[in-house]
């Protein structure tokens, strides 16, 4: 018996499936295997791996540093103004869970955020759990839902963390946004087998009522998706298919020795792929109740 630990309904029957392969080099020929809720449509990792094995030198470990890069800036730069557009202060406690080296705090840093903190029990440097003692007015947790293996808890522990009437902002992969016919469509959506549970859309809008929260933004697509030429989610993907369409090439140099680049659809891509993004990798961003009576599931 299969049960979404997302609305925690029970799927009886034959449910949908699909085997996808890692988007990650090192373990591209892997398959994994995928199932959806029949209920809230949200996706699920179906078998249980030794995951310290897969992240072991995960690529995302390896990320630059927004000041030594012209596009993770005008990246950093858009979810900025997402946070300030929902409220963000200089003079506010701000806390990038899940931060991993950190650069998005050091950006936050350098653009006068004094106060901003960064959590990630996987990084060296950020480790220290004495940041969760306090409560923040805004807490941003970009690419972690979709990690962890009890999203519930790690909802609650967003709820534990911010100030009564404080901002959350999850950025997470959508599932309605994933058709499992085609999966290969969606490999880096699907990001296997480090995704283990990819909400859908309507559980995204509706989760927060259990919690007390009040919804206040929905972006349909990433921060890393501007309008700045080649730095939007079609190149990226476009760029992706040119070569092994593995994420590893987004911590690489940009490698122009594909015949497959060389075509005007890829000068289309990076000067118009903004406007064609795909509604796979979006954002929620909640405003935590201001009364002392929160609800749980
Ligand atoms: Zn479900």
């Amino acid at each position: 018996m299969l049960r979404c630990n997302i609305c925690q309904a029970e799927a009886t029957g034959v449910v949908e499936e699909a085997q996808v392969r890692s988007n990650v080099r090192k373990f591209r020929s892997e398959q994994f295997r995928v199932w959806r809720c029949p209920s809230c449509r949200s996706l699920h990792a179906r078998d249980e791996v030794d995951l310290a094995h897969y992240y072991h030198d995960y690529p995302f470990h390896h990320l630059r540093e927004a000041d030594q890069d012209w596009m993770l800036r005008a990246m950093y730069g858009r979810q900025l103004a997402r946070l300030r557009a929902a409220g963000l202060r200089p003079e506010h406690d701000v806390l990038d869970f899940g931060c991993g080296g950190g650069a998005f705090v050091r950006f936050l840093l350098s653009h006068g955020y004094s106060r901003a903190r960064g959590f990630d029990e996987y990084s060296e440097g950020f480790s220290d759990r004495s940041v969760l003692a306090q409560r923040y007015d805004v807490i941003l947790s970009q690419d972690v839902l979709e990690h962890v293996p009890e999203p519930w808890d790690f909802l609650r522990q967003m709820q534990g963390l911010v100030k009564p009437g404080g901002v959350v902002a999850l950025g997470t992969p959508n599932a309605e946004a994933i058709d499992l016919a085609h999966p290969e469509e969606r490999v880096h959506t699907l990001h296997q087998p480090y995704h283990r549970h990819i909400f859908s859309k309507r559980m995204l809008l509706s989760f927060g009522k259990d919690l007390g929260w009040k919804l206040d933004r929905y972006y349909r697509t990433m921060y890393a998706n501007t309008l700045l030429p080649f730095v939007n989610s079609c190149f990226v993907n476009h760029y992706f298919k040119c070569h092994d369409d593995t994420v590893d090439l987004a911590i690489e140099p940009i490698n122009p020795k594909s015949w497959k680049l060389w075509t005007p659809l890829t000068l289309f891509y990076a000067l118009f792929g903004y406007f064609f993004a795909p509604e796979s990798d979006v954002m929620v961003v909640y405003r935590s109740s201001l009364g002392a009576e929160k609800k749980s599931p």
